[in-house]
């Protein structure tokens, strides 16, 4: 399982050294999420190409599992955003997973659906943000979006045999190396309790 604890903190030390971190905002965050979840959806599509044998580009399970991973990332970056913990959108997420058992497409189809759900929840709350209107009840609504797709990625992983939390440290760690960064998720060693602070 994911150690969201660790992965908030490996999120938030690598932003600090991610140039133009400043520039992003709540709606560059969702914006992001459902971009990752649709890369989820594209790789699985080109895994079931390949496993049915049709034409076309295709992609393996190592692939999907890198876009899973691409996903919690954000989805965490996205909760991060809002000052919501992972202890606020993940609890129930096991319950939730267990019972995904339709096969992977369908799925996928969910997850098209729930990220949808997210997007929208995200613009409730920015235009509330705007009007200086009660942000309240839009924020409850965008966590529980994110339960969901965080459910549904659950779901997806299990139902394909990956260790999403294997998925997520290792996806984080190649794009920390792919764009120069020196954060690293570690299970292991934790940095000091002040790294944690964003506020
Ligand atoms: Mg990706």
């Amino acid at each position: 399982m994911i150690d969201f604890e660790q992965l908030r903190i490996a999120n938030v030390v690598r932003q600090m050294e991610w140039p133009g971190n400043e520039e992003a905002d709540l709606a560059f965050r969702a914006l992001e999420v459902a971009d990752e979840a649709g890369e989820v959806m594209g790789a699985i599509k080109k895994l079931e190409r390949a496993r049915r044998g049709i034409a076309g580009s295709t992609l393996d399970l190592q692939d999907v599992a890198e876009e899973l991973g691409d996903t919690m990332i954000a989805l965490d970056l996205l909760a991060n955003e809002i000052k919501c913990g992972p202890d606020e959108f993940a609890p129930s997420v096991e319950l939730q997973a267990s019972q995904s058992v339709q096969p992977v497409m369908e799925q996928a189809l969910i997850l098209d659906n729930m990220v949808g759900d997210l997007s929208f929840a995200a613009f409730l709350l920015l235009a509330a943000m705007s009007a200086e209107g009660d942000e309240l009840k839009p924020r409850e609504h965008v966590i529980q979006c994110m339960s969901r797709v965080l459910a549904s990625l659950s779901g997806i992983s299990e139902t394909l045999g990956i260790d999403l939390g294997q998925a997520v440290a290792a996806k984080f760690n190649k794009t920390s190396e792919r764009y120069g960064m020196a954060t690293r998720f570690e299970t292991a060693r934790r940095p000091p309790s002040g790294a944690l602070r964003n506020d």
